[in-house]
């Protein structure tokens, strides 16, 4: 895990280069991330001459992420230009997508692949600057950019999106959207727009999506989503009696779910799962059906 992104470091270019000489590397290769197979797989973060190795292959500036629990620097390296980086560095494991061998990590595992994903990805999309198209400059150890031309400076964005676990008496509600693997449903979920407060994009949510009208709303937690660049932000919301209409095709099917039927068995005979353990989705379904 990154115990602290110490932020003020990223300013201080002598003691980025000493972290560097002695750093972690988590690389990314095209948005996946470097995994041990097994149950679940493992994160894997390269150390020594193969944390130098990979800096040297990255070609883009590393990106300082923080400090681990023993106090050690550690940098993300975006090792997309390289073809095949398993066989360039001699490494043992392999480039995977992190929403599939991430499903089941801990959290403690799955959230530093997640951030490396996620800024990696914005430095490799943000290019140029869109206020004039120039050319951006590198700044900050890979958290800020600034434009060549004009004076637009641009940091990683991060949009925020509400999930809302509905729920009435016994049951909550749980929704698929046609994009969901086979099977799966899950809280509704959906962007805050520009100008909107998470309350108010939580109402409107509902409403749009199974027409129905939140009584009550509480904040549950959140959680990071760089899938590519959310702040999932989890809501339980008990919403007034009255029938679900699926008011758009956002969804294909919404139901009710009493405690009893969302145990594994029951879900299994139904043809149902919900979200793996690394997921928000999962927090706000295992809290309610825990009370
Ligand atoms: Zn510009």
């Amino acid at each position: 895990m990154i115990a602290d992104r110490r932020a003020l470091r990223r300013k201080d270019p002598e003691g980025l280069a000493a972290d560097r000489a002695a750093a972690k590397v988590i690389p990314v290769w095209r948005g996946r991330s470097l995994v041990r197979a097994g149950r679940p797989p493992t994160p894997v973060w390269l150390e020594g001459e193969r944390a130098q190795a990979a800096l040297g292959a990255g070609g883009e500036e590393a990106i300082y992420l923080g400090v681990d629990a023993a106090g050690a620097a550690v940098f993300a390296i975006d090792l997309s230009d390289v073809d095949d980086p398993v066989d360039a560095l001699g490494l043992e494991d392999r480039f995977e997508d992190l929403r599939m061998a991430g499903a089941f990590m801990p959290a403690a595992d799955f959230e530093p692949l997640a951030y490396a994903r996620g800024i990696c990805r914005w430095n490799r999309t943000t290019r140029f600057c869109a206020s004039c198209g120039g050319a951006l400059r590198n700044e900050e150890a890979g958290f800020a950019k600034s434009c060549t031309e004009c004076d637009e400076k641009v940091f990683p964005r991060t949009d925020p999106a509400v999930m809302i676990l509905c729920v009435r008496g016994d049951r909550c509600l749980l929704a698929r959207q046609p994009g969901f693997p086979r099977g799966m449903v899950s809280a509704l979920a959906g962007f805050v727009e520009p100008g909107e407060s998470l309350e108010d994009c939580v109402r409107r949510e509902v409403g749009e999506e199974v027409g129905l009208t939140v009584e009550r709303l509480s904040y549950a937690a959140s959680q990071g989503w760089p899938f590519p660049q959310s702040l999932m932000i989890g809501f339980r919301a008990e919403v007034a009696p009255g029938e679900v209409r699926l008011e758009d095709d956002e969804l294909e099917e919404a139901r009710w779910f009493t405690r009893a039927e969302l145990e594994k068995p029951a879900m299994k005979a139904a043809g149902y799962f919900y979200p793996p353990p690394m997921s928000l989705a999962h927090r706000l379904v295992r809290e309610w059906i825990a009370e």
